[in-house]
C-alpha cells in the first residue's frame, strides 16, 4: 500500500552521513525547510569509526598536495576547495564547539580524541539550525515528476508493508559509497541516481578487508607502524 505525507519541505537528504548533515546543516541556516532521512538508528555510524575511533578531519597540507593524492581525479577537488578548505573546516568546527590540534604529518584531530563528538556536535548543530533528521527510514526510490524531482518514497518504518511518499523541491542523495556496508552504506545513492537517468560509472573496492590463514593475523592485532615522513 502507498500512502502520501503532503508535508512540502525545501530539501530532502537522503543519508545522514558526514556529507548529508553537513549540507542539511548549511542549507537549514539559509532558512531552507530540511528534512534528514537515513536508514540507520543513529546518524553518521561511518564517521564514528574513523581514525580509528579518533577522527581525522583534515590536513593542513597545501591545495595542490591535496590534488596530487588523488592523481588524475584531482583536478575533481579543485572547484569546492576553493570554497570550502581545510582552514575553514577547522574554523568550522571551533565554532561548533570541536577544539582541534594537529599531529605528525599535518593531521588534524579533535583534541578529544573522540569521533563521537564530532558526530554529536554536527547532528546538534543541523537540529539547532532547524533541520529534521528521521532515523531508521530508508528512502526506496525517489519521486520523478516531468523534469522534476519531487520527492522521495521511504519503507513503512512501522512494520507494515508498503511505502510512504515525502515531497520536497529538490532532493540530495548523500548516501555515502559501498564500502563498509554494516555502518549503512550499501550504495544505494548509485541505484537511486540510475532510477532517474544517471549513467553509474561500475564501482570497484579501494578498503578491502584481508582474511588469513592461521593465527599469525591475530597475534599482531594493535601493532601499528608509523609512516616515515
Ligand atoms: C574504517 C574507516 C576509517 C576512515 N577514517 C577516515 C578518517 O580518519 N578521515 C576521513 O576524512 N575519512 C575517513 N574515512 C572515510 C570517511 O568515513 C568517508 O569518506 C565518509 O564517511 C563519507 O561520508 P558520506 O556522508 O559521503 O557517506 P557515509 O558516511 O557512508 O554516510 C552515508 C549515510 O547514508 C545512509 N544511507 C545509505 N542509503 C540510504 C537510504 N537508502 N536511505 C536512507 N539513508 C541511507 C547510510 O546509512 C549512511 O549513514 C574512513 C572510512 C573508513 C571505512
Amino acid at each position: 500500500m502507498q500512502k502520501d505525507i503532503k508535508k512540502n519541505y525545501d530539501l530532502i537528504v537522503v543519508g545522514a552521513g558526514a556529507a548529508g548533515l553537513m549540507a542539511a546543516g548549511i542549507a537549514a541556516s539559509n532558512d531552507v525547510k530540511v528534512l534528514v532521512v537515513e536508514k540507520m538508528p543513529r546518524p553518521a555510524i561511518k564517521l564514528r569509526i574513523t581514525g580509528k575511533g579518533r577522527c581525522n578531519l583534515t590536513n593542513t597540507a597545501l591545495l595542490s598536495e591535496f590534488m596530487d593524492h588523488f592523481g588524475s581525479n584531482g583536478r575533481f577537488l579543485r572547484q569546492a576547495f576553493t570554497h570550502f578548505f581545510s582552514d575553514k573546516l577547522v574554523t568550522f568546527f571551533e565554532s561548533i564547539g570541536v577544539k582541534t590540534g594537529i599531529e605528525r604529518g599535518g593531521r588534524v584531530f579533535p583534541l578529544s580524541n573522540r569521533a563521537k563528538e564530532v558526530v554529536d556536535a554536527l547532528e546538534k548543530w543541523v537540529k539547532r539550525n532547524g533541520a529534521k533528521i528521521m532515523l531508521n527510514t530508508k528512502v526506496v526510490g525517489l519521486l520523478a515528476g516531468k523534469e522534476k524531482i519531487q520527492g522521495v518514497r521511504i519503507s513503512n518504518k512501522n512494520g507494515k508493508s508498503g511505502t510512504i511518499a515525502i515531497y520536497a523541491k529538490a532532493v540530495l542523495i548523500a548516501t555515502g559509497g559501498k564500502s563498509y556496508p554494516a555502518t549503512g552504506s550499501t550504495g544505494d545513492g548509485y541505484w537511486l541516481a540510475q532510477s532517474v537517468g544517471h549513467t553509474i560509472v561500475p564501482v570497484l573496492p579501494a578498503l578491502v578487508p584481508l582474511e588469513t590463514a592461521g593465527e599469525t593475523a591475530g597475534k599482531l592485532q594493535g601493532l601499528s607502524l608509523k609512516k616515515k615522513i
